[in-house]
Formats: C-alpha cells, sequence, structure tokens
C-alpha cells in the first residue's frame, strides 16, 4: 500500500440478506486530504461509510488501515486504532455541560493511553477549551448541552470525536437538518479540520462538497461510478447523468 493511502477498501462487497448494497469498491483515500463520497440516495454511502468506520464488516473484500487489515476488529478497537467519526450516533449528555461534555471524551482518551498519572483535572479542561474553540463553542463551554441549537450539537458531536485525536475523521451528512446560516458555518469547520488531519465526508448534496473537496468518489447503486479531482467529476458524463434532475 502507498504511504501517502492512510484507508483503502479493497474489492468491497456488503450484502443485507439478498441485497447488495456495495458491490466491489475499491478506493485509496489519500493521507492529509478531504475526500468526499457522493451519490444520489440509496448510492450506498452510508453503507460504505459504515465499512470504513468499522460498524459493517464487508460481506467480501477488505479494510486496510494504516497498513493494518481491519477484519475481526470490533467497534471498541475503532478509537484505539485512530478513526472516529460523527454523527452516526449522539454521543453528548444532554445534563452535562459543553465542556464536562469534551472533558469525559478526552479522559476516555487519556484511560485508554494509560496518560493519567501526568495529567490533572485542570489540564483536562484546558484540552477541552482549546477543541471547543476550534469547534466555535468555547463561549458556550458551561452551558448545558440540552440548550444548544441543532448545528451547535454537531459541532460538539465533532469536539467530542477531535477528542480522541484521530488520524481519521469520518463524517455522514454533518449538515444534515442545518439552516444555510449552520450550513456554512459546518463547512467552514470541515474545511479547518481538513487542514490538520485526514477527513471523509459522506454528502448527498454534490454542490456542498465540490469546493472544499481534494478528491471526490461517486458511487452510484453500490458502485463505484467515479473518482478524482473535482474537475475529472465535473467533466464526467456518467456523473453529469446520474445526478440530472437531482
Ligand atoms: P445512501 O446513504 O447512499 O443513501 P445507503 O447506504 O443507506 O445509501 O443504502 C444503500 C442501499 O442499501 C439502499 O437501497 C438501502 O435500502 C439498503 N440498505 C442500507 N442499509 C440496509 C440494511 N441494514 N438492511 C437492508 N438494506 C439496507
Ligand atoms: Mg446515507
Amino acid at each position: 500500500m502507498s504511504a501517502d493511502i492512510l484507508i483503502q477498501t479493497e474489492a468491497v462487497t456488503r450484502r443485507f440478506g439478498g441485497f447488495t448494497a456495495l458491490k466491489n469498491v475499491s478506493v485509496g483515500f489519500e493521507r492529509g486530504k478531504l475526500t468526499s463520497i457522493i451519490g444520489p440516495n440509496g448510492a450506498g454511502k452510508s453503507t460504505y461509510f459504515n465499512v470504513l468506520s468499522g460498524a459493517f464488516p464487508p460481506s467480501e473484500g477488505r479494510v486496510v488501515f494504516d497498513g493494518q487489515d481491519l477484519a475481526g476488529k470490533k467497534q471498541h478497537d475503532f478509537a484505539h486504532i485512530g478513526i472516529a467519526k460523527s454523527f452516526q450516533i449522539t454521543n453528548i449528555f444532554p445534563n452535562f455541560s459543553v465542556l464536562e461534555n469534551v472533558r469525559i471524551a478526552l479522559q476516555a482518551k487519556v484511560a485508554r493511553l494509560n496518560f493519567w498519572k501526568n495529567r490533572d483535572s485542570l489540564k483536562l479542561s484546558d484540552e477541552a477549551y482549546v477543541l471547543l474553540d476550534k469547534v466555535g463553542l468555547g463561549a458556550l463551554a458551561n452551558r448545558p448541552s440540552r440548550e444548544l441549537a441543532h448545528g451547535q450539537q454537531r459541532a460538539l458531536e465533532i469536539a467530542i470525536a477531535l477528542a480522541a485525536d484521530p488520524k481519521l475523521l469520518l463524517m455522514d451528512e454533518p449538515t444534515a437538518g442545518m439552516s444555510p446560516e449552520e450550513t456554512r458555518s459546518m463547512m467552514d469547520l470541515i474545511l479547518a479540520l481538513a487542514g490538520e488531519r485526514t477527513v471523509i465526508l459522506v454528502e448527498h448534496k454534490m454542490k456542498m462538497v465540490m469546493g472544499i473537496s481534494d478528491r471526490i468518489v461517486v458511487l452510484h447503486h453500490g458502485e463505484l461510478l467515479a473518482v478524482g479531482k473535482l474537475d475529472d467529476i465535473r467533466a464526467n458524463d456518467e456523473v453529469k447523468r446520474v445526478y440530472l434532475g437531482q
């Protein structure tokens, strides 16, 4: 595997009973880049997301992360391996403050790395504030999380995901249900995060990812339709056909 590839699927097929949701998908995702997975509804994007994040083992083929075959790994191994996902399950404790939510996530990492002897409680708060500032929630740190607006809750979920300091951050339709304003600030945040780590973004709305993605993967009917840089994807007749009338 090329050193530039952080995670790669090799001929991955995923079935649900007799239905094949993902067929023979081989893609290498470049380290340090923002790659977006797009496709119409039902294309297999979320299934692929779940394969990449380890929630669904492939029916055939394999997933290799940082040179390591992910076969047989359990969900709880993934944080340790360096894969974090946002927007699948909400990990927010609504009655805890925004700050406490990030501290809990940091604590989990600290416990995992067995660093606790070197970390005091203040230091954890400092780290939590750094993450909250990064996602634009610094000023709301002491609010109960349940008081956050929808877009802010999603930003908090990202801070929680970042607490594990993942090598790979996976996001499935992060702007779903957001106002145009919330969407804009979420896209700005994703772009900022992409500057510092590998990000894979699943998005139904093609124009959302056009301006920000280093690479785009297009799925259609569970198959890889196209992969390339923005210009290649824009010029691709099959992609145009699939998105016509969307
Ligand atoms: P997308 O995220 O691109 O909209 P999905 O990956 O959610 O697409 O779904 C792709 C196809 O697989 C759809 O036809 C969907 O109905 C089917 N599918 C997804 N998850 C399951 C499941 N758990 N059981 C059965 N069929 C599923
Ligand atoms: Mg989906």
